[in-house]
């Protein structure tokens, strides 16, 4: 599909090619929407292997942003930048501050923060030459490692979840299959051990297993033998399209809840779940700890304010499921409307004249 194509399909309002030969910068930001607010996203460094899949992402990327905003409450929204170049041997300071100047050239179009291939001390870099960056070190006024207000979320989310197929959301006794151990799934563990929840845990990663089950007396599984666990919840906080053909008709569970981005491998995923009795909690809705957590250092960052709007995400949820059993359709689609219906809302708002009259 052609580049103009995509953007007026997915509804794209900008897309910026950022290139310096000096800094060895080959980057993509594409901004989606920002009826909400300034667009907000992590800078993705990734070797694409070519330039229309270095945009696909980017626009995929940032459109998911908008939704994830949305629903989370946020007045963002979505963004992404991917830079085309490997994070184990092309990262320079040049490559960050060429990349700064760049997303200062957007005046807060684009607020940049970590993603795949980034991290805290590249934010840092970026931020010496714009303030338009969030997701920095607690030195500049960051808020220490995200991932674990995404752990916290996930858990409202699974409580929420809960509340719903059981009438409580209370998780003590449940049964809990948790893939990937990483920094969100030990985090979540904790949470749920703490709540009462029974543990089965996996990782690809030994020690990883060996941790989470020494610290809180969790059983382990092969990572291939975790979909075929007899549980209540499954949580994917691994990888993404683990919602497939192989897997759904192994799962044993009446929820699946997990921080790991795009869970469904086809939309059609979403729908043979609902067909089956289990309830999907859109992933996107219940793993926006992490970017409610950059949000708010944007305002100065305020631990209780950010652990209050993350605890909202069970409420979150609830709006999404209620939809769901509203329209009679399931909870995936159900969080896009959701989204839309907002971004809708505030626009119209938006239209009223606010002044001032004269200008200067
Ligand atoms: P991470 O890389 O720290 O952890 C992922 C873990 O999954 C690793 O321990 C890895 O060994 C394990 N893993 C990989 N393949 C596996 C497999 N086949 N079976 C079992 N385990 C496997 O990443 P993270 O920050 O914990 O994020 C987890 C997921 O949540 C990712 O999909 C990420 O995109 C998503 N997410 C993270 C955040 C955040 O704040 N970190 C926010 C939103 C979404």
């Amino acid at each position: 599909m052609r580049i103009f194509e995509q953007v007026e399909h997915l509804g794209h309002e900008q897309l910026v090619f950022c290139y310096s030969g000096e800094a060895g910068l080959k980057a993509v930001i594409a901004i989606h929407d920002t009826t909400l607010g300034p667009s907000l996203g992590g800078v993705r460094m990734w070797p694409y292997t070519s330039e229309a899949e270095a945009v696909r992402d980017a626009l995929r990327l940032s459109m998911a942003m908008t939704y994830k905003s949305s629903v989370a409450g946020l007045d963002h929204g979505g963004g992404k930048a991917v830079v085309i170049a490997d994070p184990r041997t092309d990262k320079s300071e040049a490559l960050f501050r060429a990349l700064g100047r760049f997303i200062e050239g957007l005046q807060g179009r684009y607020i940049a923060a970590e993603d795949v291939g980034t991290r805290i001390e590249d934010m840092d870099i970026i931020r010496s030459e714009t303030r338009y960056v969030t997701g920095v070190c607690e030195g500049f006024g960051g808020g220490g490692n995200p991932a674990v207000t995404t752990a916290f979320g996930v858990f409202r989310g699974i409580q929420s979840a809960a509340d719903e197929v059981w009438g409580s959301g209370d998780l003590a006794g449940k049964r809990v299959a948790v893939q990937g151990l990483g920094n969100v799934g030990a985090n979540l563990c904790r949470y749920l051990r703490e709540a009462g929840a029974h543990l089965t845990v996996t990782d690809i990663y030994p020690e990883r297993v060996e941790a989470v089950v020494g610290e809180l007396g969790a059983a382990a599984v092969a990572p291939e033998a975790i979909y075929d666990v007899e549980c209540d919840i499954f949580s994917p906080n691994a990888l993404g399209a683990v919602m497939n053909d192989g897997t759904i008709p192994r799962l044993k569970c009446k929820v699946v809840a997990g921080a790991a981005n795009n869970q469904l491998a086809e939309e059609r995923h979403g729908e043979r779940l609902a067909d089956l009795g289990i309830l999907f909690a859109p992933d996107y809705v219940v793993n926006a700890g992490g970017v409610i957590h950059v949000a708010d250092e944007l305002l100065g960052f305020n631990r209780e304010r950010m652990m209050a709007r993350t605890s909202r995400i069970y409420d979150n949820l609830k709006k999404v499921l209620r939809k769901a059993r509203e329209e009679g359709i399931p909870p995936f689609r159900a969080a896009d409307l959701v989204a839309e219906e907002r971004i809708r809302q505030v626009g119209r708002i938006k239209r009223v004249f606010t002044g001032p009259f004269f200008k200067g």
